[in-house]
Parts: structure tokens; C-alpha cells; sequence
């Protein structure tokens, strides 16, 4: 009596792992195995949205710019600037009744260098750092690490960089001072134990000549490499980040660790969602946003207007475009914030609030609500749309989980979310839940990576 009853008034909390097959166990193990090759070849949003482009054109996808007209059922997309992309389908439903769009990002933490980055100091050759997004700096030392990014000459003619990758390749690492010696260094808050101007990378050690240093001996490498100088490293772009690859985690095999999965995971979970959908009423579009780790702003970032400059497009190419018939679309459209969740780490069970936390293996999280003291800077989902976005996954049976960040107080975090509930969208946060979010090695779970590609799919298809 009393057990029918809790069965029938109380939530699920069992975890997806108890409740399937062995089959959708290998099913889950397989489409991990697919995301984590695919984070191996993608650790910058360059490299990810060149990963994605040629995922696209595989399946049927074509540039804007190839299509005169769009017709339902056409496959489509537009890159900005190397680093954000804007994917379609043409729904058969005219789009001023709304759209529907999963949105996540393709930036993730890590160490960007300075403009000025090269310089020698007792021996040694170096490669001064900014640190981009969150981190906590005491976590990018004494690991390997390796550089990519791009060298743009006065000319024109790029060079693409990829250092540290390979196996044959060398990597890099920025020092730590010994503990014997770090007595006034522990005695330091953490957030200062780490100085943000001491993240140098050690690149050398030989010195040219009996005269000159290490330096050149790096630059005279670097020309023979790619044919550049000094003062070409002015106009590149390159990014640090951890060299290891990304692995499947535990004995039973049920977890991954890579670096990057805020928010690549949500990127590869929409990304591969979408090749799999045809034929949907509404259209959908699934959006891979750059620098959201530093607030969205720039011409790549969410903030900018290169997406609405996709919708008019996409407005225009279906033919039935007139005066603010953008603004309409985009009030009548729903969208899932692709972004992760933290997950609720029991080594730091304080920060959480137990009851309404995002558990791995437990599914999808959503999140009604981002900000920060008092839902500050939150984009507070309507419970008609809260109602909306569960129908679906009960409809579908996959499993959810609706969460908080962390406690009242404790502290908080956003997303792209506020970015198109601003334009007047129904917008919702909705992704996975993940251990040490911005570490250089951030961990996930194979069961609910699964759980994001149905969810995704699921929306669109709704
Ligand atoms: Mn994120
Ligand atoms: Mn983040």
C-alpha cells in the first residue's frame, strides 16, 4: 500500500544506469565513443566549427550563399568568422509561426597569448598568457599543454597551428615552485596562489648562439616552420589548452573526462541531433555560439546580430519575408539553452542544495532559472513552457531533472539563455551536469551525454 502510494506520488530519483537494457547500454557506450574522437579533433571553437562544417556537408548541408530559394526539408548554414555557425532545416510550417532553436556554445576556458607573447628569462624561451573565462589558475600549471590557433600575415595568408596533439608532437607546460620552497606561496589565498602575469609557457631552453638566447633560437624554428617573424605573431590568434585526450572514466566505463566539455558536449549533442532530423513542421536551427565564456559580446559572440542576419536570411530565402517579420518569428519561437549544468559533486556537498540539484547519470538538466543573489541577470522560465519542454521528455521517455546551480547565496552563473528570451523567444536552460566545470579535465557522465542527443532531437521534432 504505502509502496504503490510513494510510486505513485513521488519523483523518480533512480539514476538512467537501473533502468536500461544492455543494449541501450552499448547504444550509450557507442555514441560516446563518437563524441569523445570528435572532442579529440575539436579543442578550440575554430577547430569545432571546422569539425562541424564537414559533419554538414556530409549529410546534405549547403552554405546560404549556394541557395537562391529555400524550400522545406532543405538543410542549411552559416559560418561566422570561423568560429560560430547557424544551422537549418526548412520546416514545412511557414516560419513566422516560430522557430525552433537549440543553442549552445563552442568556447571553453583556457589560456590565450598575449599579442607580445614571446620572451627569454634565465635560459629559458617563453610564451606569455591571458587567461580566457573562469579559471582557477592554480589548475593550468604542471600539466601538458598545447597550442593551437591561427598566424594571419600582413597579406593575408593564414597559417593554421596545431602543436602538441600528436603523439610524435612536443607539448608544453607552465612551472609550479616546489613544495619545499612554497612556504609563503601556501600561505596565500587560492585564488592568489597562482599569479595571473606568472602563466608563462615554457616553449625552450637553447640558446642560439654564444651571444644570443633562447628567443631566437625559438623564432628562427618558427620561420623555418612556417616561414613567419616576430612581428607576425602580432596578428595571430592562438589558445592553450590541455594536451590530454579524452577518455572514458571509471572501471565501469560509465564516465568520460576530456577537457572542454562546457560546452562542447551540448555543441556535439545538438550538432549530431540535428543530422538526424528531417522533415520537421517547424524549422530548426541549431545555433554554436562563440565567447560566451567571456559574456557573448563580439561580432561572434550571441550578443551580436550575425544570427538575426541568418533568421532575415533564411526569412528572405523562403520568400515570404516583409517589415518586421523578424522580430514576430522571433516571439513566436522556442528555444533550449544547450549549456551545462554543474553537477553535484559529494566532496562538495556544501555548495548544493540537495533537493534541487543536478545529479550525474539522472538525465537532462534543466534549469527554469540561471543568475546570481536573487536570480539576478536570470532569464526565468515560464512555467507554461517549463510544462511545454517536460511534455516532451515524458512523451518520449527520456529521463530529466529539473536543478539549480548551487545554493541561495553561494554564488551563480548564466548563459546565451537571456540573449534570445530578449528577442522574445521562449527560452529554457537545458544540458548536462558535469564535475569540475572549467578544469582543464572536466567530467560527464555516458548516460545523460545520450539523454542530450535525444532531448535535442526530441524538441525539434516536437
Ligand atoms: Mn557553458
Ligand atoms: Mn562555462
Amino acid at each position: 500500500m504505502e509502496k504503490e502510494l510513494k510510486e505513485k506520488l513521488l519523483k523518480n530519483s533512480k539514476t538512467g544506469w537501473e533502468e536500461i537494457s544492455e543494449e541501450q547500454k552499448e547504444e550509450i557506450y557507442a555514441y560516446a565513443q563518437g563524441y569523445m574522437s570528435f572532442l579529440n579533433n575539436s579543442k578550440t571553437e575554430r577547430e569545432f566549427i571546422a569539425s562541424a562544417k564537414k559533419l554538414a556537408d556530409e549529410n546534405g548541408y549547403k552554405d546560404i550563399s549556394e541557395y537562391e530559394t529555400l524550400n522545406p526539408g532543405d538543410k542549411v548554414y552559416y559560418i561566422n568568422r570561423e568560429k560560430s555557425m547557424y544551422l537549418a532545416v526548412i520546416g514545412n510550417e511557414s516560419m513566422e509561426n516560430g522557430i525552433n532553436i537549440v543553442g549552445a556554445h563552442v568556447d571553453s576556458p583556457r589560456l590565450d597569448l598575449k599579442p607580445n607573447p614571446l620572451y627569454e628569462d634565465g635560459g629559458f624561451a617563453y610564451l606569455k598568457t591571458h587567461y580566457y573565462g573562469g579559471i582557477k589558475k592554480y589548475q593550468w600549471t604542471t600539466i601538458p599543454l598545447s597550442l593551437h590557433g591561427v598566424i594571419v600575415k600582413a597579406n593575408g595568408e593564414k597559417i593554421n597551428v596545431n602543436i602538441g596533439e600528436a603523439e610524435s608532437d612536443p607539448i608544453f607546460t607552465i612551472t609550479d615552485l616546489l613544495p619545499h620552497l612554497a612556504q609563503d606561496q601556501m600561505e596565500k589565498k587560492l585564488r592568489e596562489g597562482i599569479n595571473g602575469e606568472d602563466l608563462n609557457l615554457l616553449v625552450g631552453s637553447i640558446p642560439y648562439s654564444e651571444k644570443e638566447g633562447a628567443k631566437l633560437n625559438i623564432l628562427k624554428i618558427l620561420n623555418e616552420k612556417y616561414g613567419i617573424t616576430e612581428q607576425d605573431l602580432v596578428s595571430s590568434e592562438f589558445e592553450i589548452v590541455p594536451a590530454f585526450k579524452a577518455r572514458t572514466l571509471g572501471l565501469d566505463g560509465s564516465m568520460v573526462a576530456a577537457y572542454g566539455q562546457d560546452d562542447k558536449i551540448c555543441a556535439y549533442t545538438s550538432l549530431t541531433a540535428l543530422m538526424d532530423v528531417q522533415n520537421v513542421s517547424k524549422t530548426a536551427v541549431c545555433i554554436l555560439s562563440d565567447k560566451e565564456e567571456i559574456g557573448s559580446m563580439g561580432n561572434t559572440g550571441m550578443e551580436s546580430h550575425v544570427f538575426d542576419y541568418f533568421i532575415s536570411e533564411l526569412l528572405n530565402k523562403t520568400g515570404i519575408n516583409r517589415p518586421n517579420l523578424l522580430e514576430k518569428t522571433f516571439c513566436f519561437s522556442k528555444m533550449l539553452s544547450a549549456d551545462v549544468d554543474a553537477g553535484f559533486d559529494p566532496i562538495y556537498a556544501s555548495v548544493s542544495d540537495t533537493t534541487n540539484a543536478g545529479y550525474l547519470g539522472k538525465g537532462m538538466s534543466i534549469n527554469k532559472y540561471t543568475g546570481a543573489r536573487g536570480k539576478s541577470g536570470a532569464s526565468d522560465a515560464n512555467a507554461e513552457f517549463v510544462a511545454y519542454v517536460r511534455n516532451i521528455m515524458e512523451q518520449n521517455n527520456i529521463k530529466y531533472q529539473v536543478a539549480e546551480l548551487g545554493k541561495v547565496d553561494i554564488g551563480g552563473g548564466g548563459t546565451i539563455s537571456y540573449i534570445l528570451a530578449n528577442k522574445g523567444a521562449d527560452v529554457i536552460d537545458c544540458g548536462v551536469p558535469l564535475l569540475s566545470m572549467h578544469a582543464p579535465y572536466e567530467v560527464t557522465s555516458k548516460y545523460d551525454v545520450h539523454s542530450a542527443y535525444r532531448t535535442y532531437k526530441a524538441f525539434w521534432q516536437a
